[in-house]
Parts: structure tokens; sequence; C-alpha cells
């Protein structure tokens, strides 16, 4: 009957839900113990001039691997900001940051890429994160300023003061920080003049309407001319053609990253790729230059 029918309905819906829950609770045990079983690895993404296409920087994504096979970050990091684990995770993430940013300024020095890591507003929220990190940059010996936390624009805007007070306390360690999917959130420029905010990095979303939507082009157009009067440098992230690479050149975005020019690339490939633009340049340059 139509009734048992409803019931049956109902009792796989909340069945769904169990399994549902089961699976989050799994996620979370799991990466308590992600970083003890060495199940965590980073990919670093190009970031590129968006004029001469030099690698200027790198944003590191995390990739959890455990034995049961790889989970994406849109899955695992909301649970780690509930239980908590981010704040270890973050740590570890910080710290490999730092090491990559020591060799790779060891191999090249000032024309080194820099760093870029994602920040959860969780980690904002836990007071050991400044001592935490100031350790890091002590014991790696990484200079803070080549280093960039990346925080979304709807965590800097969640719980504005206490935040915004490890942030300044994070910047006073000389780290530089990005607003990070800048025009999903809804923060007014007011509050982000507040910040001590040092580049934009515009949403995917935009960018990908560049070359399909009207009022994609005006939002990118007008956020770049903002950033500029701000003195604020603008990254486009989710660049996946021709089209919009050319778009973000003519209105003078700063840097671009997507899969167009890079995928996240594990670190030896990413070092690989900086070794081989390294020559390329030395190549192009013509040999007297050398001398001077
Ligand atoms: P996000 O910080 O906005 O990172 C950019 C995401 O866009 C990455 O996804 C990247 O792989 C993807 N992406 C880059 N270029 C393109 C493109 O051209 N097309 C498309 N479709 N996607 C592109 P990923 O690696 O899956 O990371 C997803 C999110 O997870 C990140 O978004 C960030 O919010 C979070 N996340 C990743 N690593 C960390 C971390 O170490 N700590 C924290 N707190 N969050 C992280
Ligand atoms: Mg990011
Ligand atoms: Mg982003
Ligand atoms: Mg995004």
């Amino acid at each position: 009957s139509a009734k048992e029918q409803g019931r049956d309905g109902w009792r796989f819906f909340s069945e769904e839900i169990h399994e549902q829950a089961r699976k989050r609770l799994d996620i979370s045990n799991g990466l308590r113990q992600a970083i003890q079983n060495a199940e965590l690895e980073i990919r670093f993404q190009p970031i590129l001039c968006t004029e001469s296409q030099i690698i200027r920087g790198a944003e590191v994504l995390l990739r959890w691997m455990p034995p049961t096979g790889e989970i994406p970050p849109s899955l695992f990091i909301p649970i780690a900001e509930m239980s908590g684990s981010i704040v270890p995770i973050g740590k570890w993430v910080f710290q490999a940051a730092c090491e990559a940013e020591r060799d790779w300024f060891a191999r090249f020095g000032e024309q080194a890429p820099y760093v870029s890591v994602n920040i959860s507003a969780r980690q904002l929220n836990d007071e050991s994160v400044v001592e935490a990190f100031s350790e890091i940059l002590r014991d790696t010996g990484a200079d803070p300023s080549r280093l960039l936390l990346e925080l979304t624009e709807t965590s800097l805007m969640s719980d504005v003061t206490s935040n915004l007070r490890l942030l300044h306390r994070l910047a006073d360690l000389g780290l530089r920080v990005a607003v990070d999917d800048f025009g999903t959130g809804y923060s007014s420029l007011a509050q982000l003049l507040r910040m001590p905010v040092n580049f934009l990095k515009i949403d995917r979303e935009f960018v990908d309407g560049l070359d399909k939507r009207h009022d994609s082009k005006a939002i990118v157009s007008a956020v770049c001319s903002m950033a500029r009067a701000m003195q604020l440098q603008v990254v486009a992230e989710g660049v996946e053609n021709e089209t919009q690479h050319g778009y973000l050149r003519d209105i003078g975005c700063d840097y671009v990253q997507g899969y167009f020019f890079h995928r996240p690339l594990p670190p030896s490939e990413f070092l690989s790729l900086l070794l081989e633009s390294d020559a390329q340049e030395r190549k192009a340059m013509p040999e007297d230059l050398h001398a001077v």
C-alpha cells in the first residue's frame, strides 16, 4: 500500500543518512591518524605572470591518500574543520610550504616563486597558530614575506573581530595575506581595507564566465581596477582557455592560475618545471649580459 511504501521510503532515507554519518565519522577518525600514517601529500599549482607567463608563485594544495583510495579536499577539509583536525594538519602543510620556499630560494634566489598556503577560519580560532607558525618559520629559516596565506572571503568575514586579531598577528610575522574565492562572499570594501590584505584571488566562477557571459567580464574588470586603486595584486584562478587568458591580459590582471597552464603538480615535477624554465631563460640571455 501507499502507506507501506511511504514507510519504506522513510526507512531508505534514514538508512541513507545513517550511512552518510558513518562515512563522515570514518573520515574524521582517519584524518586523526593521517599525519602519523604518512598519508598526506602536497601538490604545487603554478601561478604565472599574466603578461610574461613566467612562474612567480605556487599554491600548495593538500591531498589525502588513505589506503582505501584518495579522498578529495572538498570532502575532507570541511570534516577536518568540524573535528578540529585542521589545526595539526594546517601546521603540517605550513611546515611543508616553508621547506619548499627555503629550497627554492636556495636554488633560484630572488627569482624563486612565492608559496601560497590555504588557511581555514577554524585555524584562526586557535591561539596556538601564531606561536606554531613563528616557530616553523624560525626552524626552517623560510622568508615570511615570500609566503602567502590564502583565506576565503567568507572565512574572513565569519567572525570578523577574533579572526582579525590573529590575522594581524600573523601579518606582524611578515606573512602576506590573500583573499581567496573573492566575489563569492559579501565583504564590504571598508571591511577589507581594515585587514592586512595584499592579494585578491578572483574566484573560478567569474573566470569561467569570461568567455560566456557579459556580466562576468564587467565584474572581473571592476575587481581589477578596484584592486589597483587599493594597491592590491590580483590573481585569477581557474583559467582554462586562451580566450580567458587573453581577456585577463587585456584588463591588466597581474597573475593567472589554472588548468590551461598547469594542473597541481607533485613537488618533484614542479621543481623540474622550474629548472627547465630557469635554463631556458638563461639560454635566452646573450653571453655578454652574463659577463656584466
Ligand atoms: P582553492 O583554495 O580555491 O583552490 C583552488 C582549487 O581549484 C583547487 O582544487 C585546484 O585544483 C582547482 N583548480 C585550479 N585550477 C583549476 C581550473 O583551471 N579548473 C578547475 N575546474 N579547477 C581548478 P582542490 O585542490 O581540489 O582544492 C579544493 C579546495 O580545498 C581549495 O580551494 C581549498 O579551499 C581547500 N584546500 C586545499 N588544500 C588545503 C589546505 O592545505 N588547507 C586548507 N585549509 N584548505 C585546503
Ligand atoms: Mg586557495
Ligand atoms: Mg580559490
Ligand atoms: Mg575556489
